[in-house]
């Protein structure tokens, strides 16, 4: 899809984009620039994509008319459910979708970066059910943090490599998969997790998303007459849901799309990622975007309660709907996402993944109308985020 909202030929949104990478990942990032396109817009690629979409993940995703929270806030509420996804989140779309391109380029190995665990499960997921190498990088801390999701992506069969660099999180293990890509550049495909990195890596985690504003726009035609809602809300980290929400709705004006972004304990707390609220332009991982940074130009380490949302940068589609005021950014703190995250459980009989539950404070922070449409997407479950629901709600 053209649209000045999408990148250019010479892969930037606006001045955001771009790929600032090391010489020696040239090669490998240039191979891919030249053919991800011609791949994946070939009929036979569709129709595999399609099918694993219908038959492994399990949809479309319902699009569900919240009548609790719809009274409540005195507006339309649907929810679409990437919740329902196989492995739970909006995430197995990508993953599915890069191993395909991958297979297609004659690729044996995969790599990938994860944070809280839920990218490298659903790689895990897709090589085992493809039968490729895996080889997943995390953090050292993350991996004592995240115990559960470690053993998912053991029992998958993927190897799992702790980064011992840095502070041993999310950035350390990108740093990490960047290397391994580097001495490797044969054999391996490097699936990144969110709409980050050089360019044309952004692109295609939008394109393989864009199913979620697909389907959206056929269920409203159905539910509502129209295939436009007034408002599309997501929760934004590195922002691949928000970008697949928003991806067939960006030149239909009328649409207004939301981002909520983590603000942590709060916006001035020092314990934030609210990267739009307090970033300044910088170069993360390959990419011109929006980052939160101290006055020498070093990443200040993000904080939210949610795993998902505590990356330092953002998109740079998002950075470049934040310029030119086609979105509109919001932030959310923990406890105003738990306390989200409760009445979403109580209202409707959906416990929400602490990521989404930030999404949904959207409709505390704007003002709808009776006869508004706003459609949530409710990014993934919370079965993830028991135990801190366990600690918060004293369950
Ligand atoms: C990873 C994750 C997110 C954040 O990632 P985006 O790329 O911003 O979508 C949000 N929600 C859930 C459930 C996640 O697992």
């Amino acid at each position: 899809m053209s649209s000045k909202y999408n990148v250019d030929e010479k892969g930037m949104y606006g001045q955001f984009g771009g790929a600032y990478i090391p010489e020696m990942l040239q090669p490998n990032i240039d191979k891919l620039k030249s053919v991800y396109l011609d791949v994946i817009n070939t009929p036979e690629f569709s129709k595999k994509y399609v099918k694993l979409l219908k038959d492994y993940v399990g949809r479309p995703t319902p699009l569900y008319y919240a009548e609790r929270l719809s009274e409540k806030y005195k507006t339309n509420v649907y929810l679409k459910r990437e919740d329902l996804n196989h492995t739970g989140a909006h995430k197995i779309n990508n993953s599915l979708g890069q191993i395909l391109l991958a297979q297609e380029l004659g690729k044996t190995r995969i790599i990938a970066e994860t944070g809280a665990g839920q990218h490298g499960v659903a790689t895990a997921t897709a090589c085992a059910l493809m039968g490729m190498d895996c080889v997943i990088y995390m953090g050292a801390l993350d991996i004592e943090r995240q115990a559960p999701n470690v053993a998912r992506m053991k029992m998958l069969g993927a190897k799992v490599v702790a980064a011992e660099s840095g502070n041993q999180t999310l950035k350390d293990a990108t740093n990490e998969a960047l290397r391994d890509w580097i001495c490797n550049p044969e054999d391996t495909f490097y699936i990144i997790g969110s709409v980050v990195g050089p360019h044309p890596y952004p692109d295609i985690v939008a394109r393989f998303q864009s199913v979620i504003s697909e389907e959206t726009k056929t269920q409203l035609k159905e539910k509502t007459g129209s295939e436009y809602p007034d408002y599309v809300v997501a929760c934004v980290g590195g922002g691949s849901n928000a970008s697949g929400s928003f991806y067939n709705f960006l030149d239909d004006e009328q649409v207004k799309l939301v981002a909520v972004e983590a603000s942590g304990l709060g916006i001035d707390s020092g314990e934030t990622a609210a990267t739009i609220a307090l970033g300044d332009i910088g170069i993360i991982h390959g990419s011109k975007t929006f980052l939160i940074q101290d006055d020498d130009g070093q990443i200040i380490e993000p904080y939210s309660i949610s795993a998902g949302l505590d990356y330092p940068g953002i998109g740079p589609q998002h950075a470049h709907l934040k310029d030119t005021d086609r979105a509109i950014f919001l932030d959310a703190t923990d406890q105003e996402a738990l306390d989200m995250a409760l009445e979403v459980t109580r209202l409707e009989g959906i416990i929400p993944a602490m990521e989404s539950a930030h999404a949904f404070v959207a409709l505390n922070k704007m003002e709808f109308k009776p006869e508004d449409t706003v459609v949530i997407t409710l990014s993934g479950r919370g079965d993830k985020d028991m135990s801190t629901y366990m600690d918060r709600f004293s369950l």
